[in-house]
Order: structure tokens, then C-alpha cells, then sequence
């Protein structure tokens, strides 16, 4: 049975996960992630959420991590030098260092948007926390995290300042890390004080409107900061498709760039009144919005002759896992053939992968093959990722997620 009181995770040597032999190698390279298929025995009797140190099948130690027989992902590793105990003091300083990191970050100087923790990549497995104007919304999505939650909250308030912090849990990840446990979770759902639903943010000299309470993702993509100021740079005089335009942040950003027109499509009527909003709020006007499955509308218009001088293509996530690639890059291929129909010749499209499990290569390739069934030629001519709030690990280069292309279509 899972304890969800408050813990203090103490690490105790004789709670030890031994590994097969040949199978230290992801340890060694500090991949935060050890899989059950790696282990070869558990002893000392820990329970489910317990710290417990890693050695290799001849008994070195090799690092410590918080323990879960009920996932796949059996350690979440947590640190590779042995004299660092997991405490309280250990988690608080986890948190403190990733916003320490956004603190210094020249790229985040003009917005009070931010992603403050960033799971892995931060060194805080299965925690997301994003700060929108003084409000932070953290997620919690392993039982690694939530059996610290009361400590990252309070971590959190502490280093920010923040007024309030908003708790939620991402039921889909946490069910396969709890099982029959999940109800206890449910209960659980927090907010440290109340406040507004909404609350607005300040980017790229802009204003968006962000809902806390049943906001997408945390409420607004803040992974896509960059790109949308550099999208908007092809925009100037240019009528504009936004697929799966969400609050219409890319809309935005390319109407105070001078574009002629947008058109928002999102299949969420809940995003489109956002959209609606965050226009106005920016006093900016040209702007269509259109509820519809974004590739049947893609098509529609292609069968209507319309042409647009750019196309912002930014779907959901197509690939959860590597069993569902190959249904995942025929998605791509089709909504990126659909989309490059409507371009005109000379124009953009700027298309976007947020599946981990697609790389750049692969996903390159979609729009290559959607490329060659369009009979357009096509270059691209820059390459986009995630923002700098989002950092990359390199010992976890499944933290590199977002992709995005923007082309000259001919
Ligand atoms: N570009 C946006 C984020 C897009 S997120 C931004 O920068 O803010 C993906 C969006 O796709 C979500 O808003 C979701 O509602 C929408 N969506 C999901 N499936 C869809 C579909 N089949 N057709 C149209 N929109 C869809």
C-alpha cells in the first residue's frame, strides 16, 4: 500500500536494486530512466515510492532513485553521487536550481510566462511547473513526485514569491504508475488559496489570456515562445492559415507582425473563445475563427481553391509511444500534404511535431514524402525547437520533444 502522508524519502543503504549483468549501461550514462527489464533483484524490502540505491550485478554503487514495481520505468533516478542524501533539503534544492536557471535566462527577460521545472531535464521526475504571472500551475505525473508534493509546492511558493500554486495531476501518467492507488490521488486534486480562473500573461510585447482551471497542457504553449516570433516574421502583408491554432497565440504574434488576415481552426470551442479574446486584447482584428477537424477543413479548402501565403501547422501529439510510429508519421505525412495544397507558390508552411518518439529525421521525412504527393518543391530554411525554458538534458535526449520546420514552398 502506498503511503501519500508527508515524507521526508531518507535514503537507507540497505534498500539496494541490483541490476543484470550487461545492463548498467544507461545507468552509468545518467539516464534518469531504468526500466524493469534491467533488474535483477531488490532487497532490503522497500516499498513502492522508497528511495533506494542502484549498484551493478557485481555490487558497485552506481546511483539512487525512487522505486515503482507498478511502472515500466521501475527507478527514477535521481542523483549518481553517493554521499547526496534524499531529503527534504534535496528536493528543495532541486526546485531552487531550476528557477535559479530561469532567473539568469536572457531569453525569458520579456515575459512572466515560464516554464519553472521542466521534469528530467531539471532533475525533478514526473513534476511540471509553470509560473503565469505570478500564479504557478505544477503538475504532477509519477509517484516519485507525489510523494514529495506538499515539499515541491512549498519549494516553489518560496523561490517565486508566488501568490498561489495550483495542483494538478495527470491522471492518463499516473495510472499506470499507481494502479489501484489512483483513487486516493483523485481526493487530492489542491489549490494552496484561491483566486481568478484566468490571468493574463505578457510575451513578445503581447497579451494573452490564460486559463488556469481547465486550460490545455498548463494553460498556454509556452514551449513555442520563440517560434511564434519567428513565424511571425514571414507574416508581414501575408493571409494566414493557424491550424490547430489553440488560443491563437501564432495568430496574434503574426497580426502585430502585419499580416493581412488569420484564420484560426482548432477543433475546441473552448480555445476559440480564447482566441477571440486574446485578439482583442491585442487590438488586432483580422482574424476568422473556425471550429472543424483541422484536416477535413485543410481539405475542404484545398476543394474550394483557397490559398494562403503562410500555414502554421501545430498538431497535438500523434505518438505517445514507439508502437503507435508509423500510424503517427502517416498522420503527418497527410495533415503536411493537405497543408502544403493550400500554399501558395513563393509562400510558407511552418509545420510542427510535438511527439518525442518522432525525431527530426523522421518527421522530416513525413514532409518530404507529403512534399513529393503535393508535387510541390520544397526547402526549408530554418529549423525550430523547443524554448529555452525547456531545456534539453543530454543524458535524456528523449527531453528534446518539439520539432518544427518552416519552408519555402515552390
Ligand atoms: N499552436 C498552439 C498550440 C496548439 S496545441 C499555440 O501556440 O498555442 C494543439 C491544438 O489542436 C489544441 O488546441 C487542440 O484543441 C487542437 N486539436 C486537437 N485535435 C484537433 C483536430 N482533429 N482538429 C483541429 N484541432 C485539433
Amino acid at each position: 500500500m502506498i503511503e501519500f502522508a508527508r515524507i521526508v524519502t531518507i535514503s537507507d543503504q540497505t534498500k539496494t536494486l541490483t541490476l543484470k549483468s550487461g545492463r548498467d549501461k544507461s545507468v552509468r550514462a545518467h539516464h534518469p530512466r531504468l526500466f524493469s527489464g534491467a533488474v535483477k533483484s531488490i532487497d532490503g524490502g522497500p516499498s513502492d515510492g522508497d528511495v533506494v540505491d542502484v549498484q551493478d550485478n557485481k555490487g558497485e554503487w552506481l546511483a539512487r532513485g525512487v522505486l515503482n514495481r507498478l511502472s515500466p520505468i521501475v527507478v527514477r533516478l535521481l542523483t549518481w553521487r553517493r554521499d547526496e542524501v534524499v531529503d527534504e533539503a534535496f528536493w528543495r534544492a532541486r526546485v531552487a536550481a531550476a528557477i535559479a536557471r530561469r532567473n539568469v535566462d536572457p531569453l525569458l527577460a520579456e515575459t512572466d510566462a515560464r516554464r519553472l521545472v521542466f521534469g528530467e531535464s531539471d532533475g525533478l521526475p514526473g513534476v511540471i511547473a509553470d509560473e503565469y504571472a505570478g500564479q504557478i500551475v505544477v503538475e504532477f505525473s509519477a509517484l516519485c513526485a507525489l510523494r514529495v508534493r506538499d515539499i515541491i509546492v512549498s519549494a516553489l511558493q518560496e523561490s517565486t514569491g508566488a501568490a498561489r500554486v495550483l495542483e494538478r495531476i495527470d491522471e492518463e501518467r499516473l495510472r499506470s504508475e499507481l494502479g489501484n492507488n489512483m483513487r486516493l490521488v483523485r481526493a487530492q486534486q489542491r489549490e494552496s488559496a484561491s483566486g481568478p480562473a484566468s490571468v493574463q500573461i505578457r510575451e513578445g510585447g503581447l497579451r494573452f489570456l490564460v486559463d488556469l482551471s481547465s486550460g490545455q497542457k498548463t494553460g498556454f504553449y509556452l514551449d513555442q515562445r520563440d517560434n511564434r516570433r519567428r513565424v511571425a516574421a514571414y507574416c508581414r502583408g501575408a493571409r494566414v492559415l493557424n491550424s490547430f491554432s489553440f488560443s491563437g497565440a501564432f495568430s496574434v504574434y503574426a497580426l502585430a507582425a502585419g499580416a493581412q488576415h488569420v484564420t484560426n481552426v482548432d477543433s475546441s470551442q473552448d480555445a476559440l473563445a480564447l482566441a477571440r479574446t486574446n485578439a482583442e486584447l491585442n487590438g488586432v482584428s483580422e482574424v476568422t475563427h473556425v471550429v472543424a477537424d483541422a484536416l477535413e477543413d485543410l481539405r475542404h479548402r484545398r476543394t474550394a481553391g483557397e490559398l494562403f501565403d503562410v500555414v502554421v501547422l501545430d498538431p497535438p501529439k500523434y505518438a505517445h509511444t514507439p508502437s503507435q510510429l508509423e500510424r503517427a508519421t502517416r498522420a503527418y505525412k497527410d495533415l503536411n500534404r493537405a497543408a502544403l495544397a493550400l500554399v501558395r507558390p513563393g509562400g510558407v508552411l511552418a509545420t510542427f511535431s510535438c511527439s518525442g518518439v518522432v525525431d527530426a529525421a523522421l518527421f522530416q521525412q513525413s514532409i518530404a514524402v507529403a512534399a513529393l504527393e503535393a508535387h510541390r518543391n520544397v526547402r526549408i530554411v530554418e529549423r525550430l525547437s523547443q524554448a529555452s525554458d525547456h531545456p534539453v538534458l543530454l543524458s535524456y535526449p528523449e527531453s528534446e520533444y518539439l520539432k518544427g520546420v518552416v519552408a519555402r514552398v515552390e
